[in-house]
C-alpha cells in the first residue's frame, strides 16, 4: 500500500471529472516539516503555533519565535503556510501561564479570547511572524472566533504591528492574507459580514462539530454518538460552502474529517476544494480523489442530506464502492 501511495505522489489530486483539489498538511513542530516534501502537499494549511510553546518552560520572546517561524517558511519555500495564532486554553495548557480552572474549558477562556485579553502576547507573535516573513507571503489565521468583532479587533492589532514594522524598516510581506478558523457555530450566521473582512476561512471541524452537537470532542463515551456524516452536520458544512462561494472567499477545512477518505469524499461532494490534513492521510485521500466522480456525488448528497437518518456513513461507503 505504501508503495502505491508513493507512486501517487507525483500525480495530481484531480477527480475523474477534472476537479482539482488542493491537498495541504497540518503541522506544528519542526519535525513535521520534512513531510512537505515526502507527501508533496501544496503547503501547510494549518500550522498550530501553540505546539512549540507547550514544550517550553517560559514564554518564547520575539527573537525565539522569529527564528522558529523563519525555519518553517524557509523549509516551505514557495509553498504557503497558514500560521494559526495561539490556541491555548481548553485542553492545551502552558506551564508558564497561570492555570485557569474552568468547568467547561472547551468553551472557556481560550484561543483568541486569551490573545485579545493579552494583546501584548498577540503582538509578540504577530511581530515575529512579520519579521519571519521578511518580504514573503504571510498567512495568519485566528482560532475560535465567535463574532466578527473579535476578528476585527485581532485585525487591528495586526495592523498596529504592520505600522510598527514599517517604522522599523522591516520589509512588509509580499502578500498578506488574514483569515479565521470557523469553529463556533454562531459565526455561520455572520458569514456575510465576515466574508467582507477576511481573505480566507478554514473550517475547524473538530471544534465546530463539538459545538454543533454539544459533544465533548475528548469524551470517549460520546466518540461514536453523533456522526459528522449525518444530515445535520453535512447540511451545516454545505451552508458554509454556499456562503463562501457567494461572497467569494477562499475556503478550506483543516479538522480531522479531512484525514478520512470517506469524510473527505463527502466534503468534496459538498463543494470543498481545499483540505488540510495529517501528512499520513494525503496518500489515501489522493487515491480516493483520483477515482471520484463529483457530479453524481453532489446529486446524491443533495438528496441524502434531506433524510432523517443518524448517519450517512454506510451509504457513502457504498457509494464509494459502487463508483470506483
Ligand atoms: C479544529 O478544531 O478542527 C482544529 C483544526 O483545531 P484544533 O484541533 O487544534 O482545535
Ligand atoms: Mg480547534
Amino acid at each position: 500500500r505504501k508503495a502505491a501511495y508513493a507512486a501517487l505522489r507525483e500525480l495530481p489530486a484531480v477527480t475523474l471529472d477534472g476537479i482539482a483539489i488542493g491537498l495541504y498538511m497540518n503541522a506544528g513542530l519542526l519535525i513535521d516539516l520534512p513531510e512537505l516534501d515526502a507527501t508533496r502537499a501544496e503547503g501547510i494549511g494549518l500550522y498550530r503555533t501553540e505546539l512549540p510553546f507547550m514544550t517550553r518552560q517560559d514564554f518564547p520572546d520575539v527573537a525565539d519565535q522569529t527564528a522558529l517561524y523563519t525555519r518553517v517558511l524557509d523549509q516551505a519555500g514557495d509553498r504557503p503556510v497558514a500560521f494559526r495564532t495561539l490556541d491555548i486554553g481548553g485542553d492545551k495548557l502552558l506551564p508558564y501561564l497561570p492555570e485557569t480552572v474552568e468547568e467547561n474549558p472547551a468553551m472557556g477562556w481560550r484561543a483568541l479570547r486569551i490573545s485579545l485579553d493579552h494583546p501584548a502576547m498577540l503582538r509578540t507573535q504577530l511581530r515575529a511572524m512579520l519579521l519571519a516573513a521578511n518580504g514573503r507571503l504571510l498567512q495568519v489565521m485566528f482560532p475560535m472566533v465567535s463574532e466578527v468583532a473579535e476578528f476585527a479587533a485581532a485585525r487591528r492589532i495586526l495592523d498596529m504591528e504592520l505600522e510598527r514594522a514599517c517604522e522599523h524598516g522591516v520589509p512588509l510581506p509580499s502578500h498578506l492574507k488574514v483569515g479565521v478558523m470557523l469553529e463556533v457555530p454562531a459565526l455561520i450566521w455572520q458569514l456575510e459580514s465576515l466574508c467582507r473582512q477576511v481573505d480566507f476561512i478554514s473550517v475547524g471541524s473538530n471544534d465546530l462539530m463539538q459545538f454543533l452537537f454539544a459533544k465533548d470532542r475528548g469524551n470517549a463515551r460520546l466518540a461514536d454518538r453523533y456522526d459528522v456524516l449525518s444530515p445535520a452536520a453535512l447540511s451545516c458544512l454545505g451552508e458554509i460552502v454556499r456562503a463562501a462561494d457567494q461572497y467569494g472567499v477562499s475556503l478550506s477545512l483543516c479538522g480531522e474529517m479531512a484525514s478520512s477518505p470517506v469524510d473527505a469524499m463527502a466534503l468534496i461532494g459538498l463543494g470543498f476544494r481545499n483540505l488540510s490534513m495529517s501528512p499520513s492521510a494525503i496518500g489515501p485521500v489522493k487515491a480516493m480523489i483520483r477515482t471520484l466522480d463529483v457530479g453524481p456525488l453532489r446529486q446524491y448528497l443533495a438528496d441524502a442530506t434531506r433524510q432523517t437518518s443518524h448517519s450517512l456513513r454506510e451509504k457513502l461507503r457504498e457509494f464509494a464502492r459502487d463508483h470506483g
